[in-house]
């Protein structure tokens, strides 16, 4: 079986270390609950749970995977649903929740790193109780306080699930001409008809209920995405007194057999008439479902974190085991036939890059968090709104960098194994194919970048980057700590402000410059994100005695050396524009295709 052992001494090193944890929440009477013995407690219980209950199944889980039994009837794999309802009591579902409602109120700073070892212990397992956190952050958002009362509880207590129901056919990033209608039923209800495809959780045998929060067009909407209201459709309609009625018409109709996450059910789902409430106002669900969406892009994040860990973690056990050609050095194991291969600079390179990215992401998905819990819980008005922007600016990164990465790191581990890695044996392949679909849904990545240049760069001048590359030179200034980082993470501030100079003043002149050079911009900036987070940790480990704190700043120094010079490229790339791309008639694409 897989090797996992959850790096909570990382964990514990974001929280106390780098981002001084204790401090934020004993300065909000919101967070007063929260110190650090009942996290480390968290922690340490999730960490049991995702080793010995949830890995297990992942393998398992991945060659049973979800099977559709005809009649929407769909089943999860063995073991899913005793791991699940092991889940759901110990109230790991609720832990971000509303405690107005029955949730236990913990920052996303903590319920991160939770959900960060469900994703590398199982992946498939990780998106059931994902999705229904990110419907009930949805409801919290936008939802009645009738809805909030007849839904939440349930949901935080894993008695229901709940799905995103947005995708069709022929609607996947253009939510604009989805067809699915809502039409008025004389009461306070709608009758939903249409198809969705590719739901995650559609259907399945984890709970009593499934709550679907579908996105469909009333009557007389107006065209596009300003038509688009949210409803709220129970595989099971409620009584008034809580407990289950009739059953609602909507069903599976079958699952997707997919490249990876086997064991998530991807259902199309179809709504025949199906009742459903309106969720927030008629035209506004949009609005209300990227909440949802905001949400879960943060933790596809997350997915990409933990195929890394899970991968480098392999790796490493691999590499210092295989026995393979001798050292460059010097002959490590003479009474052997070869050396382990972990004496090979080139393996290291690989492990490397890995756990660069591992480090790296999760101090960035905290940093992300952090601005989270801000925005949320700070009592300075001031303060949440900054932490706002910061957000908006930072999620697609958190979403489309981190699971770029992500897919390198895990195809770099899978390379340590050599043909090893290829095959079904070590369980390498499984965690690429797993990791692959990060990079897809929620907003395909090459769509995070539009968000990011488009929306939260071009649409305000480069406002929230000013204010961000602020941040980052007022920490740089005053680092205490003497290493190579700080003038990397200047040097590399620099290139993005003039980059973007560059990008802002092409745009007036170029119609395909933002979609030509989204992703390299992307790129760019998620090196910069790193290289700030490296100096964070450099600053907060260069004082410590002991390897973990040396480490640290060895792997900082080989950041600055071996990955950050891509950022350059990534900036040359997107400084040479969209003309090359867009030179091209379309005729050179349709030769020979047709
Ligand atoms: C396993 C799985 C689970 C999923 N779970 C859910 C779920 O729970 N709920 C749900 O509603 N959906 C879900 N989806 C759907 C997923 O979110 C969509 O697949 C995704 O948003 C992309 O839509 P699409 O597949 O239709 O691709 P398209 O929208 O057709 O895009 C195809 C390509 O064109 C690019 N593209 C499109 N428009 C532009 C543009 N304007 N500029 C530049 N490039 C563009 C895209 O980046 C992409 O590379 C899931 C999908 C899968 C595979």
């Amino acid at each position: 079986m897989a090797v996992y052992n959850p790096p909570l001494d990382d964990m514990r090193f974001m929280l106390n270390d780098v981002f001084n944890v204790e401090t934020f929440w004993q300065s909000n009477e919101k967070l007063a609950h929260v110190d650090m013995d009942t996290v480390n407690m968290i922690l340490e219980e999730m960490a049991k749970l995702a080793k010995n209950v949830l890995l297990p199944l992942n393998r398992s889980g991945d060659e049973e995977g979800a099977q559709y039994h005809g009649d929407g009837v769909v089943t999860t794999p063995s073991g899913f649903k005793e791991a699940f309802e092991q889940y759901a009591e110990s109230g790991w579902i609720g832990l971000g929740g509303d405690p107005e409602y029955g949730g236990q109120g913990f920052p996303k700073m903590v319920t991160m790193l939770a959900e960060e070892m469900v994703f590398t212990a199982n992946q498939s397992f990780a998106l059931y109780p994902n999705l229904s956190v990110g419907a009930t952050l949805c409801l919290l958002a936008s939802a009645s306080e009738e809805q909030k009362q007849t839904y939440l509880e349930k949901m935080y207590a894993g008695e229901w699930a709940g799905t995103m129901c947005l995708t069709e056919p022929h609607a996947g990033t253009d939510l604009g001409i989805i067809k699915t209608k809502a039409v008025p039923n004389g009461d306070d209800s709608y009758a939903i008809s249409g198809t969705k495809i590719f739901i995650t959780g559609g259907e399945h045998d984890l709970t009593d209920n499934i709550i679907h929060l579908v996105l469909a067009k009333t009557p007389d909407a107006p065209a596009g995405s300003k038509g688009i209201s949210l409803f709220l459709v129970p595989k099971f309609l409620v009584n008034a007194d809580g407990s289950l009625g009739a059953r609602n018409t909507l069903a599976a109709g079958s699952i997707e057999h997919k490249m990876g996450i086997k064991g998530s059910a991807t259902c199309v789902m179809n709504f025949d008439g199906a009742k459903g409430w309106l969720v927030g106002a008629e035209n506004t669900g949009l609005a209300s479902m990227f909440v949802m969406m905001n949400y879960e892009r943060v933790t596809m994040g997350l997915q990409g974190l933990g195929g890394t860990e899970l991968a480098y973690q392999n790796a490493a056990a691999y590499a210092l085991d295989r026995g393979q050609g001798r050292s460059d050095t010097q002959i490590q194991s003479p009474e052997k036939p070869a050396d382990s291969i972990i004496h090979h600079a080139d393996v290291r390179r690989m492990l490397l890059n890995a756990r660069v990215n591992a480090e790296a992401s999760r101090c960035f998905a905290m940093y992300v968090a952090k601005q989270l819990d801000e925005s949320k819980f700070s009592v300075d008005a001031d303060n949440a709104q900054a932490a706002e922007a910061r957000v908006a600016l930072l999620t697609p990164i958190a979403k489309a960098f981190l699971t770029d990465k992500a897919l390198e790191a895990t195809i770099d581990c899978q390379q340590v194994f050599g043909g090893h890695g290829y095959v079904r044996e070590w369980g390498m392949e499984q965690i690429v194919r797993d990791t692959r679909i990060a990079q897809i849904y929620e907003g395909a990545n090459g769509i995070q970048a539009l968000d990011l240049l488009g929306r939260k760069i071009a649409r305000n001048q480069g406002k929230y980057l000013q204010n961000f590359l602020a941040e980052i030179r007022d920490f740089v200034a005053n680092m205490l700590a003497n290493h190579e980082i700080k003038q990397a993470t200047l040097d590399a501030a620099a290139t993005i402000e003039e980059l973007t100079t560059t990008v802002l003043a092409n745009i007036s002149t170029r119609k395909s410059e933002i979609n030509g050079c989204a992703v390299d911009y992307l790129h760019a900036m998620g090196y910069l994100c790193y290289a700030f987070m490296f100096a964070m940790m450099v600053e907060a480990a260069h004082d410590k005695e002991g390897a973990f704190y040396s480490n640290k700043l060895k792997l900082a120094t080989y950041f600055v050396g071996r990955i950050l010079p891509r950022l350059h490229a990534h900036a040359d790339m997107v400084k040479t524009g969209s003309d090359p791309i867009m030179d091209f008639d379309l005729s050179y694409f349709s030769e020979n295709v047709s």
